[in-house]
């Protein structure tokens, strides 16, 4: 280009210079030189103005416009950048198309918006699942398609390390898993996948778990009262059988227990039990449990300390929160040797409220404490038939906790006691008590 470029300039020269020659040839070389530039000026327009017509509409030409020497280069090497640049376009083009041609096979619905939740793009999937419609909906928020509360709080908390579960919006029937990625700046990546069938499963299980205690309570109480009345009379009886009587009503009343807390079980993950959203007075509520576990304790003489802060009044269902405190508080009994101190303390700060139940029992080892609140888990399976426990108080408690928006924390080490404590967000705090019902 460079040695081009010096020809070009050379030819300029020798152009000028030959027009002053023949001006000087008739005696006028200044108006030679003029006419030479008038000439190269003339020229050099009507290359600028193809240049500039090519410009505008690169598609009239097929390729660029002809021209001879500087100005044939500048078109070629105009042309040659402007082929590379259409070129890799056209591979971008054909790389967009393949992703989103993957992304649309997919069965999951994936959604993109900005960090306001203006959707972008969708594939087709997240059009079957959420309902979106290609034309309207673009530039859309997506929480104005997606209504549940859920979703809204789900997208703006920017915590995404768990999925939330949803209904579809535009199909009832269907259950969706979303789960968030955030990309770009602040960007939305937004998974939906269909986990209808796993839903389904899940609902069968309960309902089966359910059914099946609900059957089998029947029978078992009526095997239970006759056993009952076996043992009231067991003077009356041969003394072979009064040991096994009192065994099979010992183990009768077992699984009684154990049916009892997998139909409350089942109830409260179901949701079957209404979540009356009722006002609790945790003060007497924690009052009456530790009267009976007093009666538990009984000649194991636990010292039972109760410290209730301020703001008692928590929103709730009643029943359930009974269920859950009480089998911390049993608990703390069952595990702690006779003597032992069990401290319960609620109290209220800027986070929510919090029920912590102490004790100086046998402790557990931290290895088990992520499994404690599994269906049947226990730490030490070898002292379960001394404490009579089902298995399933922990369970129950957290899915309590669950109902109303709170989480079970365990600290424990072996041999130094334990500390379970409910937390309960703040807006599950009441100000005032519950209205007294109207008798008639
Ligand atoms: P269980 O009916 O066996 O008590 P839970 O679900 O209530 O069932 O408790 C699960 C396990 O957690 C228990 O088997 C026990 O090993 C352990 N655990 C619960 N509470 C305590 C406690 N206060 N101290 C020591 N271990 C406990």
């Amino acid at each position: 280009m460079q040695h081009n470029w010096s020809r070009y300039l050379r030819l300029i020269f020798g152009f000028l210079i030959a027009s002053t020659g023949v001006g000087l040839f008739f005696g006028q070389p200044l108006l030679g030189l003029l006419a030479g530039l008038v000439v190269y000026l003339a020229w050099t327009l009507v290359q600028a103005r193809k240049l500039y017509q090519w410009l505008a509409n690169p598609s009239a030409t097929d390729g660029a416009p002809e021209s001879l020497g500087m100005w044939g280069d500048i078109f070629d090497g105009l042309h040659r950048l402007n082929q590379g640049h259409l070129r890799s376009r056209d591979r971008l083009l054909a790389q967009i198309n393949r992703v989103q041609e993957s992304t649309n096979a997919m069965r999951d619905g994936v959604i993109m918006t900005d960090s306001r939740g203006a959707m972008e793009w969708w594939n087709g999937s997240a059009e079957y699942l959420l309902g979106f419609q290609r034309r309207s909906d673009r530039g859309q928020f997506i929480h104005n398609l997606i209504r549940t509360p859920a979703f809204k709080t789900y997208f703006d908390a920017r915590d995404y390390r768990e999925p939330l579960d949803i209904t579809s919006p535009a199909k009832p029937h269907i259950h969706l898993q979303i789960q968030i990625s955030l990309f770009g700046d602040d960007d939305r990546l937004i998974v939906a996948k269909d986990v209808t069938r796993l839903f389904q499963l899940e609902q069968m299980r309960r309902d089966f778990v359910g059914n099946v205690s609900h059957e089998m309570r029947t029978p078992l109480t009526v095997i239970s009262g006759y056993l009952e009345t076996l043992v009231d009379n067991a003077n009356d009886l041969p003394p072979k059988w009064r040991r096994a009587i009192v065994t099979m009503a010992q183990q009768a009343s077992r699984m009684e227990a154990l049916i009892t807390d997998l139909i409350l079980l089942s109830k409260i993950e179901t949701g079957e039990q209404s979540m009356a959203d009722s006002v609790t007075d945790v003060h007497s509520l924690i009052t009456q449990i530790s009267n009976d576990a007093k009666a538990l304790s009984g000649e194991q003489n636990h010292e039972i300390q109760l410290d209730i802060g301020e703001r008692r009044l928590l929103r709730g269902d009643e029943s359930q929160i009974r269920s859950a405190f009480s089998n911390l508080i049993f608990n703390a009994v069952k595990y702690t040797p006779a003597g032992g101190r069990i401290a319960v303390c609620w109290h209220t700060d800027r986070t929510g409220a919090h029920l912590s139940v102490r004790d100086t029992g046998i402790g557990i080892d931290p290895v088990h404490i992520p499994r404690l609140t599994e269906r049947f888990y226990r730490a030490d399976p070898s002292r379960h038939k001394e404490t009579g426990g089902t298995g399933l108080g922990l369970a129950i408690v957290k899915h309590v906790l669950l109902n109303h928006d709170g989480n079970l924390e365990i600290k424990s080490r072996i041999g130094d006691g334990s500390e379970f404590i409910c937390h309960f967000p703040r807006e599950r705090l009441a100000e005032r008590p519950p209205e007294p019902q109207p008798t008639n």
